[in-house]
């Protein structure tokens, strides 16, 4: 407010050159409280010791950074909005394309793996996206993702509004090397496989057996993974393996490259009339697999996903 009462008055006077201007002028200095030099280079100076207060968090160099998004309370979030059990195609569907709008808007992700209301993105080991800054990492992936979410609902959700605005956490891990990140995502598939199995022996008995919650859960307790596919299998004539592979593998999505055609209009040379033709253009676009990624034909087959230079 100061600043423009002093402009107004001395309107030739700019921020790099008003003490200059006005230095000789008389002019009553002990208003502005501090030396006389550019009154706005001064007030920022003053106040810029506060950005030292800001944690550093950069993320490690060479290390490839997942950034790992979970829906809050999707129980309940779930249960409100209808989710049919124990797999809802729409809300997996939603989080995919949520995921491929981070992957083609967001830069340097690699590849992304999700599985119910998580998704996990690497970045690469060599980026320096907004300088490797974890918090700026999670918050645009998790903002991204969330916004995503809301936008894209109507059209996975027919038939069913949506009822408050989600919500998703996020958090950052670092892998130092190849293994460690394979790890990783071989920990999150085999996490959807034995949730999966659990939940659709659990439902088959609820919906189809009869049980009530509790002693469907009761009846799986201590049961390893031949116990619930026999369940499956001898009792509602279930082949889990036959289950939908985006149930039982989750979902990945990679860059890939796709051929492209599109029609423009040309006028040849010589020659007054244009006439349409095809041109063909490979693009890079993300597409979602349901596959194993535990085993190394996956990555034998996408050498550049783990490349060096990745
Ligand atoms: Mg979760």
């Amino acid at each position: 407010m100061l600043c423009r009462k002093l402009l107004k008055k001395f309107p030739k006077a700019t921020h790099i050159g008003l003490s200059n201007y006005i230095g000789g002028s008389g002019f009553p200095w002990n208003i502005l409280q501090v030396h006389p030099v550019n009154y706005r280079t001064m007030a920022k100076s003053k106040f810029e010791y506060v950005r030292s207060f800001e944690a550093d968090d950069t993320c490690l160099p060479n290390c490839w950074v997942v950034v790992r998004l979970d829906g809050r309370n999707f129980h309940k979030f779930a249960d409100q909005h209808n989710f049919t059990k124990p797999n809802d195609e729409r809300a997996l569907r939603l989080m995919n394309k949520c995921a491929a709008t981070v992957m083609e808007e967001l830069g340097d992700i690699v590849i992304a793996y999700g599985q119910s209301d998580e998704y996990s993105f690497v970045f690469k080991k060599k980026s320096n996206w907004f300088k490797r800054r974890a918090s700026k990492f999670m918050t645009h992936v998790v903002s991204q993702f969330s916004s995503s979410f809301v936008f894209y609902w109507s059209e996975h959700f027919k038939d069913q509004t949506l009822l408050y605005p989600p919500g998703f956490d996020g958090r950052v891990i670092l892998y130092p090397n190849n293994q460690n990140l394979r790890d990783y995502l071989s920990w999150r598939q085999a996490d959807c496989h034995i949730n999966n199995l659990y939940n659709t022996t659990f439902w088959a008995l609820v919906q189809q057996g009869g049980l009530s919650n509790s002693l469907s859960e009761e009846r799986l307790k201590g049961t390893v993974a031949g116990d619930k596919n026999e369940i499956l299998f001898s009792e509602f004539n279930i082949n889990y393996n036959k289950e939908p592979e985006i149930y039982r593998k989750g979902t990945v999505l990679t860059w890939c490259k796709v051929e492209e055609n599109s029609n423009k209009r040309i006028t040849p040379l010589g020659e007054q009339e244009g006439k349409d033709v095809v041109i063909k253009r490979t693009r890079s676009r993300v597409l979602p697999f349901h596959v194993d990624i535990i085993a190394n034909q996956f990555w034998e087959e996408r050498p550049e996903i783990l490349a060096d230079d990745s």
